[in-house]
């Protein structure tokens, strides 16, 4: 365990970063690209965001589907907060404090979920951890630093937190709009304590195990296991039926052998995912096996000589049409594509 508090805590909120925010506000409104689908029963809008050069930096936004929000008492001393329309968080109380697993994707939506913590404890809120750098998981930290706690993430997290900060702001402007949040109110909050590959954390006689198994979704992703619940939560490497984003992956090959790693551990019996419900071992393979079409199926494209948007058209996977996140499938084609032809991933350039 490093500690870095003093060089790791900081807002850099400058002037480039307020440029580049007002920039991506701007280009969300003059390139949204509006798509119909029958999923649900609904018609959506997806909105994608790109950049001067016109590469999609980012994944579009799922409109929200109206499914309120619940917290699940998972065991005596762990909940898990379920949004399906956002992220998931999970918190431990225990006599000594409360610890956190991610903060949502906004301050007003880490203020629900402190509110939600305070129906259940007024224990102080001791420890944070953000299990990946995805602003949909750390945006909220501003309420929770405010609160007393402590943030704890993998090295690369930390990292990756402040090197793409203006993307993830960019990407995450239709979800602010949509839900009329000030995207200034966002402030980038990054860890007081970081780690490498494993490290406990000890609170009210309890252990909270976190573990980095290496680049899954993304580099840093974050497993943290409660052994006496046994119960695990799994970050952006493991989501129940949820398409994830494949623009921060370095190997869909990897992340399919890691997630192999962890359906073999016999130290949990409840998954606790950073999107989608609470899950079991067996949905680890469901996931597998998605990742694994998915890959396989745009490498075939390529091979074959398929341009993009001649892939787009045709690859439609419609058995993942009732998955979340399916709306985006053409900029994951993209982003598959990016790192099938040129081994890149260019949102960490
Ligand atoms: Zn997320």
């Amino acid at each position: 365990m490093e500690k870095d508090s003093a060089t790791l805590r900081s807002q850099p909120r400058d002037a480039l970063f307020k440029r580049l925010a007002a920039f991506s506000l701007l280009m969300a409104g003059a390139a949204l690209v509006v798509v119909s689908v029958g999923a649900r029963g609904s018609t959506r809008s997806v909105g994608a965001l790109w950049n001067a050069a016109g590469v999609a930096v980012a994944q579009s936004y799922e409109p929200h589907t109206g499914q309120p929000a619940v917290v699940k008492q998972i065991a005596n001393d762990l909940y898990f907060f379920y949004d399906y329309d956002g992220s998931n968080s999970v918190f431990l109380v225990t006599d000594a404090g409360v610890l956190v697993i991610d903060t949502r994707e906004h301050p007003r939506a880490a203020q629900d979920l402190l509110a939600r913590i305070r129906k259940v404890t007024d224990k102080p809120i001791k420890w944070v951890i953000n299990s990946h750098f995805h602003g949909d998981h750390t945006y909220g930290n501003a309420i929770f630093q405010a609160a007393g706690a402590t943030f704890v993430a993998q090295q690369e997290t930390a990292r990756l937190m402040k090197l793409v900060q203006p993307k993830e702001m960019a990407r995450r402007q239709d979800y602010f709009k949509e839900h009329n949040y000030d995207p200034d109110e966002v402030k980038l909050i990054l860890a007081d304590v970081t780690f490498s590959d494993q490290m406990s954390v000890y609170l009210g006689g309890r252990e909270v195990r976190l573990m980095y198994f290496g680049p899954g979704q993304q580099p840093g992703d974050t497993f943290v296991l409660f052994p006496h619940d046994r119960a695990l939560f799994t970050p952006g490497a493991f989501t129940k039926h949820s398409m994830p984003n494949m623009a921060f992956t370095t190997s869909v090959d990897n992340w399919v052998k890691l997630l192999d790693k962890v359906a073999a551990r016999n130290d949990y019996d409840v998954i606790l995912p950073a999107h989608g419900d609470v899950a079991h071992r067996e949905d680890i393979k469901e996931l597998q096996s998605m990742l694994a079409e998915e890959y396989a199926t745009v490498k075939d494209a390529v091979a074959k000589g398929m341009t993009l948007p001649q892939a787009q058209q045709t690859l439609t996977f419609l058995q993942y049409k009732d998955w979340r996140n399916y709306t985006r499938l053409k900029s994951e084609i993209k982003n598959l594509y990016e790192l099938i032809q040129t081994g890149k991933r260019s949102y960490f350039e």
